[in-house]
């Protein structure tokens, strides 16, 4: 594929993704008058750890609103490159990850200490109020001048729904409640690789489809951008054949 030959096409088909970034400038901005705000995120952190446990990165390519932000606001003001290596190599996916876990462990740790206070749930609001906020700016930046997806690709709460997801593999649980992307049959596939050009990771699945015709890569968002963009329409979800 040519390089940053990538294509500016539609990625939200639900009402969650179309408008869930409504949320994200809520807590994020909102929150800096309301901190309480912010507890909305707990809620968030536990679902997209629940849910990647039985089907890997689903929720960030569908319920996340950050990704609703970065899809639906950003995608249209996106240079749309190709987004360079080594942010999603493994060194700085495991890198941001313990930096970030650092920095927001040791904030919580400073507002427990106002356990029983009057102002223990502003405080503690506002700390993810920040961290979303945080999330917006910079993650918006990369979304402008690379890619509307760039922060994604290394983003800790991704990383955690890839430990959750294979915790659920480990337990033999997952295997049998995720959905994978799946083609119909590879002969019937024309190689024109428009899979990968609206792919919002910028993975290849026409490349690497297994012989159970099953694309099994743990980023995959399985936000069906590649399935509604096919031009045969061989593309689908189905329950994980390899087991
Ligand atoms: S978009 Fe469809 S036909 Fe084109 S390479 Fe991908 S799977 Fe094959
Ligand atoms: S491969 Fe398809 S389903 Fe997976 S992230 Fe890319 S566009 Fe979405």
């Amino acid at each position: 594929m040519k390089k940053d030959n990538y294509l500016k096409t539609n990625r939200a088909f639900s009402v969650v993704r179309k408008y869930g970034w409504l949320f994200t400038v809520l807590v994020a901005v909102g929150g800096l008058w309301q901190p309480k705000l912010g507890l909305l995120v707990i809620l968030i952190m536990a679902a997209l750890t629940i849910t990647s446990f039985f089907t890997g990165r689903y929720w960030c390519g569908n319920f996340c609103p950050h990704g609703s932000l970065f899809d639906v606001i950003m995608l249209p003001l996106s240079r749309n490159k190709k987004i360079p290596d080594f942010l999603y190599s493994k060194a700085m996916i495991v890198g941001f990850f313990i930096f970030f876990m650092f920095n927001f462990s040791r904030k919580i740790l400073k507002v427990m200490q106002l356990w029983g206070e009057m102002v223990f749930l502003d405080r503690l609001g506002f700390v993810f109020v920040t961290t979303y906020l945080m999330v917006l700016i910079a993650g918006g930046l990369l979304a402008i001048f690379i890619s509307p997806r760039t922060w994604c690709r290394f983003c800790p709460m991704g990383s955690m729904q890839k430990m959750s997801f294979n915790l659920g593999k480990a337990l033999g649980i997952a295997q049998k409640t995720e959905r994978r992307l799946t083609i119909t049959n590879q002969e019937q596939c024309l190689s024109c690789g428009k899979c990968a050009r609206v792919c919002p990771f910028q993975l290849t699945p026409y490349l690497e489809f297994s012989g159970q015709n099953q694309f099994d890569n743990i980023d995959c968002i399985k936000c069906a951008t590649c399935v509604a963009h096919c031009p045969v329409g061989i593309l689908s979800f189905t329950k994980d054949r390899s087991s």
